[in-house]
């Protein structure tokens, strides 16, 4: 009764901005295996997970549980910003792997099991996970209940995830009620309370939302693969993290700004037309379009969407000597703190005195780094950059924003004779004979 009384405080129905993913006050990830060559999307090597626990603790984040979430939904403010490290399924490596590393790092998490696999430790088998089962039978296995039970004692969070992770928006009222209720009271009789839940597959709707409000749960967690606009108690987004967010791809999804993009209706779209399309990537491979870069390089962008592209790039330009160009902006400072940034003169658009001075400053720039390579995700950046790079007989790459869908943006038109690569992220886009289709970046 008190979950539900606590739900209602909070505002089943309500907006509440601190649990909308988008602030740096509170940061939800969800993560599921901590393992060496676990299945793709589903699992994270321990040493990256280590990486990771070490840069939140030096951006100063602390580890938040119900009590944050609390304070988030009524407004409150927190002393420090949080970040909810939230793990679905239970595996085994949670406890083995994961939480030692959580306790050296003193984070706390949000663990989500399922009852029924707890009670066996054994495989998880429902049948979306029926390949991934039989490549990695090591790690698809759940913790005990004494595992889950000495998590607990450690400060960590059980939550449920369901009995037999269905997807919830499709069952039946009676169904849909006894998969949330159960999976509670299993919980709280072994643990005394069970006051979140991550619904499985992140899946979720209103009626879902009333039907875990009715089971008693204060708050829930989604995890929107098409966008989320609004959060509630009950529909908390968070963003996977994978064998992929290494590096400033996962600096990005500690940022407000790219946890806005990776939430943004512009993602969704992409990732739902790839999904359409059947281009969805298997995560065994880097997503990185063929930039065949080599030497030192010259990252020029202006802020926002450009510079998370670039970021994403990341693959491509991680191993090389780098210095950035870009334009003071939302977040700049975070989302590259530690690297070499130079900033130029904005605005960029309609300014001829700017572009004048950023004609100086590239050349300036590109004498005094000396890079092999000039790479730009657009926009009005590139044009100066790449007239006194070719000026100097620099090599220039051009990657297309992934929102230019069938055509190209100006930018991209004013720098096409002078890219010696040029590439789009969606195959109509190649509307000119060198432009490139090798797959999206995001
Ligand atoms: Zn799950």
């Amino acid at each position: 009764m008190t979950g539900h009384m606590a739900m209602t405080a909070s505002g089943q129905g309500g907006y509440s901005e601190g649990l909308g993913n988008r602030s740096r006050k509170a940061t939800f990830l969800c993560y599921h295996s901590i393992s060496d060559g676990g299945p793709p999307f589903l699992s994270l090597p321990p040493d990256t997970f280590e990486r990771q626990l070490a840069s939140m603790r030096r951006h100063g984040l602390v580890g938040g549980g119900t009590p944050a979430l609390r304070e988030l939904a009524s407004g409150s403010r927190l002393p420090r910003p949080q970040v909810f490290l939230t793990f679905d399924d239970g595996y085994l490596d949670n406890h083995v792997t994961a939480a030692p590393l959580l306790a050296e790092y003193g984070f706390r998490a949000m663990i989500f099991v399922l009852p029924p696999y707890v009670d066996a430790a054994g495989a998880f088998d429902w049948p979306e996970l029926h390949e991934r089962q039989q490549a990695h039978p090591d790690v698809m296995r759940s913790m005990s209940w004494s595992m889950v039970e000495a998590l607990a004692e450690r400060g960590h969070e059980i939550g449920s995830h369901c009995q037999s992770h269905p997807h919830l928006p499709d069952l039946d009222d009676e169904t849909l009620r006894e998969e949330l209720w159960s999976s509670r009271e299993r919980i709280r009789s072994r643990l005394g309370r069970c006051d979140v839940l991550a619904y499985p597959f992140g899946e979720w709707d209103e009626r879902v939302a009333a039907a875990a409000a009715d089971a008693g749960y204060s708050y829930a967690f989604s995890l929107p693969s098409d966008g989320q606009r609004e959060a509630t108690a009950l529909a908390i987004p968070r963003i996977n993290v994978d064998q992929r967010d290494k590096g400033l791809r996962f600096e990005a999804k500690l940022s407000p700004f790219g946890r806005r993009a990776y939430l943004s209706e512009g993602a969704a779209t992409v990732r739902r037309l790839r999904r359409r399309r059947g281009v969805r990537r298997e995560a065994s491979s880097v997503p990185e379009p063929a930039v065949p870069v080599t030497g030192s390089i010259l990252l020029v962008c202006s802020p926002g969407g450009h510079l998370l592209q670039l970021l994403t790039l990341e693959p491509a330009w991680r191993d090389l000597r780098r210095s950035w160009v870009t334009l003071a902006g939302a977040d700049v400072s975070h989302l590259l703190d530690g690297e070499q940034v130079t900033f130029a003169h904005g605005p960029t658009n309609r300014s001829l005195i700017n572009l004048v001075r950023n004609l100086v400053l590239a050349w300036r720039e590109i004498r005094r780094r000396r890079p092999d390579t000039i790479l730009s995700t657009g926009a009005a950046l590139a044009v100066p950059f790449f007239l006194v790079a070719k000026l100097l007989g620099r090599r220039c790459v051009y990657v297309e924003s992934l929102t230019r869908i069938s055509s190209v943006s100006l930018s991209g038109r004013l720098v096409y004779p002078l890219a010696d690569a040029f590439f789009v992220q969606w195959p109509r886009a190649a509307v000119r004979r060198r432009m490139r289709y090798e797959g999206g970046i995001l």
